[in-house]
């Protein structure tokens, strides 16, 4: 991990900074000296989000569990604190197991655009994920706290640098019960459906091995290749393309996150996610093992990339 190889020198700096701060009686943010930073957004704000909703306090964040009305309290108080003003969109969660039916909530809310006002960029990332199982929490760290802390901080980003065109941020409910929060979300759109332009979607951007970030969807929407083709080359990540091909089969991801369900209604899409790691969709997906550094670059290549997008004439 290039993180910790940075982290001696880091320390050094840190123990040299409290023992002038101790000094002159100011400073007592050790912590946040040894995060990543950002120009772009609060990195450190990022992720506390992260670890937020990540946490045992939240069960897993999963509609059958009563730490459920946390979750959402916290995605709804955030979005709001990003500069929003979020609706809930309510739905039912059909169950597999029994007749109980679960109520499902989206936050939505919007940024109007500077110029092009009528049009749509849609920025998606499901807040929900699997619960407790056998008695074990599975917190979801990557999956999907990493991409509903991002949305938080892509919100704040474009508040402050207003966009040409109109942006809706989407929270879903009910990915991992198959897509069920952004199916309903495209069967009930706030607006015209001729007027969304692109689906942006965040679903487990924090950590990766390799460095690699991948942007899905350029199969199905080569006009948007030249565009993440020019991000990726000042990117901080190793951004990818791929993943996308009807003939990968369980490696092509068109379906497998809440893009699937604006690629079914024909409206384009691009996905940001990492591969599968040894923590997916285990209890051990936790705040402690996402990558800093990685995700916070993430990020700030996905608000490159968003920006890039809205400077497009569709
Ligand atoms: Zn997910």
């Amino acid at each position: 991990m290039k993180y910790l190889g940075k982290y001696k020198v880091l320390l050094a700096l840190i123990v040299f900074g409290v023992a002038v701060s101790a000094q002159v009686g100011v400073g007592n943010r050790r912590v946040a000296d040894e995060e990543p930073r950002s120009k772009m957004f609060d990195a450190s704000r990022l992720l506390q989000d992260v670890q937020t909703l990540s946490s045992d306090d939240m069960e897993g964040r999963s509609a059958d569990r009563p730490a459920m009305q946390k979750a959402r309290a916290y995605v709804e108080r955030r979005l709001r604190e990003s500069g929003l003003e979020p609706i809930r969109q309510k739905f039912e969660i059909p169950s597999r197991t029994s007749t109980t039916v679960l109520e499902g909530i989206n936050f939505v809310g919007r940024i109007k655009g500077r110029k092009k006002a009528e049009k749509y960029i849609v920025i998606t990332a499901h807040y929900d994920h699997v619960g407790v199982r056998n008695g074990e929490t599975y917190n979801g760290a990557d999956d999907n706290a990493s991409g509903t802390a991002a949305l938080f901080a892509i919100a704040s980003y474009f508040k402050k640098h207003q966009p040409d065109h109109s942006l809706i941020f989407a929270a879903f409910d009910a990915e991992e019960k198959g897509l069920v929060g952004s199916r309903y979300f495209v069967a009930n759109l706030p607006v015209k459906k001729e007027s969304i332009l692109l689906n942006i979607n965040m679903d487990m951007i924090s950590r990766n091995d390799k460095g690699e970030l991948y942007a899905t969807g350029t199969f199905q929407n080569p006009q948007l290749k030249p565009v993440l083709e020019a991000v990726q080359k000042k990117a901080a990540v190793k951004l990818l393309l791929g993943h996308d091909d009807p003939k990968l089969g369980r490696d092509d991801w068109t379906n497998q996150s809440d893009q699937g369900s604006f690629n079914r209604e024909k409206i384009p899409f691009i996905y940001f996610g990492v591969e599968d790691h040894k923590d997916y969709h285990r209890p051990t997906d936790d705040f402690a093992n996402i990558q800093p550094e990685f995700y916070v670059r993430a990020v700030e290549t996905i608000i490159a990339a968003a920006r890039a997008f809205d400077k497009l004439d569709f």
